[in-house]
């Protein structure tokens, strides 16, 4: 028996004769077309949505945008692979009508239409809203890491900046003295010659002043550190601990389809102090429903917990746990039990931990409050293993540590739905980064890779939709609602 076998190339009829027969019914392709159909390119503030009278007609923003979603759904995002696939795609073919926009105009469109990139990502978010697919009861609050447009080399601290400048000026030192022994040593052949030395020099003397411009550039804006390469990307610890120059892109995630209803990227190497920021955007865009917000313990923070709580937002975050400095997880402060009537600690050993002063910072005032019994830990056996201070150990007990124990106590009764937490939060950005190998940003700017990311996150968002109504029914949605309304 032979194979399965072609047909002749050379056979006059060997294609469908018109390019829709090729993409069928149930193709995603369609619902990008229709979708992207019916926006208002005007309203949405796109660049060349309406058509100057004069000069050369240019493409359509809308099959731009097409293109992007489709390339972005398929982990296409380069403009040179986007221009490809537009010419040998039968699906983006079929999607821009035979058009064959050049990489620079596929690149142009993502730069000159950041704001609008993300005003299309709300425009279908509110879509959502009205199909019913936000429960607006349990949201996942988390952020997650990813790696900017600038290598980790050029990334300056004061600190990194001090050190190649101390190595420079050595270097230098080191010239100038072969320069003054080079007369003498000039016809050792395996030395570089006076000239070369002083060409050395010079490219020294140059790379010395631009650290030097940097360092000033430092000193002036107050920051810890420069990217040259993007000026707007921080180094920041990823998730398996690397360092990286990345951004920090936080999400809130609704439970119910795990569609992503809002996005923020950040400069900030945390998510401290972005609790009560994701949960209050979300309740807006929510028309101001209430909803209960799960968070891992990055975002454990008293202050945003309690803007939460007044937000009628209910927050279920885990707590931090301190570490006690000889990293003895029996000596934890977390197993220091507070007595509230005597208003006393009782530390591992049984011993009673009394109240030693308030605890202050800067600009701040009181922070919490010191408890300590030096002369019980000055006799104690686990000295050793509870602190690594000679006098003893002192226990901090925060300002509002009755409110965050009731946080804690809320979050311990629901652990049930903060389980879920993982599940809800992450599945966006383990489809996005795993599956789409979206994990690194292709522009610069802290505006462009928003609008990068907004596309991004819009093909999840569609994808899940796809998978919750399937193509065909998600097309005769978006038909229904372009219909005119009779009177
Ligand atoms: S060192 Fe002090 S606080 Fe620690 S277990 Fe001993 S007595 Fe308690």
């Amino acid at each position: 028996m032979g194979y399965i076998e072609g047909q002749d190339r050379n056979q006059i009829i060997l294609l469908p004769e018109c390019i829709d027969d090729y993409i069928s019914e149930d193709s995603a392709v369609r619902v990008i077309d229709e979708y992207v159909e019916q926006l208002d390119m005007e309203a949405l503030g796109f660049d060349k949505a309406v058509c100057a009278p004069t000069g050369r007609p240019p493409y359509n923003p809308k099959d731009l945008l097409k293109l992007y979603l489709y390339g972005y759904l398929n982990r296409i995002r380069s403009s040179r692979r986007l221009e490809q696939e537009a010419i040998r795609n039968i699906e983006a073919i079929w999607l821009l009508k035979k058009l064959r926009p050049d990489f620079k105009t596929i690149a142009d469109f993502r730069k000159d239409n950041k704001r609008a990139l993300k005003a299309v990502f709300r425009d279908f978010t509110k879509l959502c809203d009205e199909w019913g697919l936000f429960g607006k009861e349990l949201v996942a609050i988390d952020g997650s890491k990813f790696r900017a447009c600038n290598s980790k080399r050029n990334n300056y601290s004061a600190k990194k900046l001090e050190r190649h400048i101390k190595y420079i000026d050595e270097k230098i030192d080191k010239y100038m003295q072969e320069l003054d022994e080079g007369d003498t040593a000039e016809a050792h052949d395996r030395r570089p010659t006076a000239d070369e030395i002083k060409e050395r020099l010079k490219e020294l003397r140059e790379r010395k002043q631009k650290y030097e411009g940097y360092k000033k550039r430092l000193e002036e804006t107050g920051e810890n550190e420069i990217s040259t390469t993007d000026p707007d990307a921080r180094l920041m610890c990823n998730n398996n601990n690397n360092v990286d120059v990345s951004y920090n892109v936080q999400t809130s995630v609704d439970s119910k389809h795990k569609l992503i209803a809002d996005f923020k990227v950040t400069q900030k190497p945390n998510d401290q102090g972005e609790l009560d920021n994701m949960a209050l955007r979300t309740k807006k865009l929510f028309g101001g429903c209430d909803f209960e917000a799960l968070a891992d313990k990055g975002y454990y923070k008293a202050e945003d917990l309690k803007k939460c709580v007044e937000n009628g937002i209910t927050p279920y975050v885990t707590r931090q746990v301190y570490s006690n400095g000889t990293g003895d997880r029996d000596f934890y402060a977390d197993r220091f039990q507070y007595e509230k009537e005597r208003n006393i600690y009782i530390c591992p050993a049984g011993k009673e931990l009394h109240y030693a002063r308030d605890r202050e910072t800067k600009g701040k005032g009181v922070i919490g409050h010191e408890y300590r019994n030096y002369e019980a830990c000055k006799h104690c056996e686990f000295k050793d293993r509870c602190t690594k201070s000679k006098k003893g150990r002192v226990i901090c007990r925060h300002v509002d540590q009755d409110f965050l124990d009731t946080i804690d106590l809320q979050t311990e009764l629901n652990m049930d739905k903060y389980k879920l937490r993982q599940m809800i939060a992450e599945h966006p950005f383990g489809t996005i980064k795993r599956g789409w190998g979206a994990y690194y940003f292709l522009t610069k700017g802290r505006i462009s890779v928003t609008a990068e990311i907004s596309i991004s996150f819009l093909a999840y968002n569609l994808k899940r939709v796809i998978n919750i109504f399937g193509a065909e029914e998600v097309l005769r949605m978006l038909r229904e609602k372009k219909k005119p309304v009779l009177a």
